[in-house]
């Protein structure tokens, strides 16, 4: 708490699993005694430094970078890159954190950490994104490697950013390995990468749903965010029979009650990088709100929060609890408050958390460091089989945990004690270190 106190993202993050951990602590008592949890919640490492770049005004600005290497005991490093004007050391940590136990989740062998940079792509030029990229990877090559710290996308760095990232680390270290995944599919990337998280939160949640009765089928569904998640959410949760009613970005949100036209969102956000506000240019019929917070208004069955941390409070959990909302799973990372999670796990909501929810990014970068490591490429529908079986195996690891520690149906407890198991044993094994 003391050391931490500045950084309330992280401490949320580390509360949230240290409640759900009590009762597997007071089990194995070896635990305590080799200080694992104080172990767990420092990370390995923690590297923040300068990048230094020239705007196109011949103007030279400087960002801070970081990457918080966490936890290796079951395998190399393994999370996103963030570039989003609100990143700081704690967003940092509690992505970090989280992401120790998604990755253990998925059953490959990654360990947790995360990275990225206050840096904020929006309105800036290609060239200058160009050279803020090759900044930051200048120091960050210092860092990482294909054995020992593999970094990813996240908000604000999709493709073109790994690219002039990958670029960099090539030209620095004079070698072609699988050190960034989300790569293009001319060099090195996966199938089925871009489509992945979107893809594994609807495999997760159809997973939930069909445990408990119910399905996609011919159900209302609101997405918050319009950029990566959000968009290949959308278009699964439509596969799957949905109607998707709703999306958003930063500065409002669209409300189409007649579906979402995804064709639409695609030129918009990926092609064109513009406003989700445009999306009235093309269906004037469809209306938009200015601020984020009113899309949890709109009635629907299944609510997808795919934007960003603790965008979805109380207020707005009371919102979907009286429209009759019966199921919420989380595509962004933390996207709930502790205090939201409360009323709808109270409410009988089926609640499925980001770290098992949202797994399919990380699991699909797994397999493409897999193929990288094999020099192979398996097919779209190979890629997508096997990320589909370890979406409903996370369900069904994160469902047997809560149910053996007497927590049923509560699928927060569940991911938590079901990714930590795996690192705790490792972290045992490895002494103390
Ligand atoms: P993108 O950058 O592609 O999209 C982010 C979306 O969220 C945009 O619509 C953005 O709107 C909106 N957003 C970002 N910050 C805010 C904010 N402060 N308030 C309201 N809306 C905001 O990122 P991703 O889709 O990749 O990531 C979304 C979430 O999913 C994040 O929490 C990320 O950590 C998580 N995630 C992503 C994975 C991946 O594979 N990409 C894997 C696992 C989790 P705007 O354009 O206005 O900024």
């Amino acid at each position: 708490q003391k050391r931490d106190g500045n950084e309330p993202e992280f401490l949320q993050a580390v509360e949230e699993v240290l409640e759900s951990l009590e009762p597997v602590m007071d089990k194995h008592p070896e635990y305590e005694a080799a200080g694992l949890m104080e172990r767990l919640v420092e990370p390995e490492r923690v590297v923040s430094f300068r990048v230094p770049w020239v705007d196109d005004n011949g103007k030279t600005q400087v960002n801070r970078g970081y990457r918080v290497q966490f936890n290796s005991a079951i395998g190399p490093y393994k999370g996103g890159l963030r570039f989003h004007p609100s990143v700081y050391q704690g967003i940092i940590k509690f992505l970090g954190f989280e992401q120790i136990f998604k990755n253990s989740l998925t059953g490959l062998p990654i360990g947790g950490g995360k990275g990225g940079s206050d840096f904020d792509p929006k309105g800036k030029s290609d060239q200058e994104v160009m050279r803020f990229c090759q900044s930051f990877m200048t120091e960050l090559s210092k860092h990482i490697g294909a054995d020992t710290d593999v970094p990813a996308g996240d908000i604000g760095v999709g493709g073109r950013e790994i690219g002039f990232m990958f670029g960099q680390y090539k030209r620095l270290r004079n070698e072609f390995t699988g050190v960034l995944t989300g790569k293009g599919l001319t060099w090195g990337g996966s199938l089925a990468r871009t489509e992945a998280t979107g893809y594994g939160l609807c495999y997760f949640t159809n997973a939930m749903l069909k445990a408990n009765g119910k399905s996609f089928e011919g159900k209302t569904v609101v997405i918050s965010g319009s950029g990566n998640v959000a968009i290949y959410a959308t278009e699964k949760a439509t596969e799957l029979g949905a109607k998707v009613v709703a999306l958003s970005d930063s500065n409002g949100y669209i409300y189409d009650k007649n579906g979402i036209d995804l064709a639409a969102v695609k030129q918009i956000k990926e092609v064109e990088r513009k406003r989700i506000k445009e999306y009235l240019n093309v269906h004037p019929e469809a209306e938009y709100h200015e601020g984020c917070k009113g899309i949890w208004t709109i009635p629907c069955d299944i609510a997808l929060p795919c934007a960003t941390q603790n965008e979805l409070d109380e207020e707005s959990a009371n919102a979907l609890i009286a429209n009759g909302c019966f199921a919420v799973a989380e595509g962004a990372n933390m996207p709930s408050t502790p205090e939201a999670v409360a009323a709808m796990q109270k409410a009988g909501l089926l609640f499925g958390p980001a770290k098992a929810a949202n797994a399919g990014g990380v699991a699909t970068s797994a397999l493409e460091m897999s193929q990288n490591s094999m020099r192979y490429s398996w097919t779209f529908e190979e890629v997508d089989a096997k990320l589909k079986n370890i979406m409903e195996d996370i369900f069904k690891k994160a469902d047997e945990a809560a149910a053996a520690y007497g927590m049923a149906g509560n699928y927060v407890a569940g991911a938590n004690i079901a990714g930590f198991k795996k690192v705790a044993d490792a972290m045992m094994a490895h002494g103390i270190i």
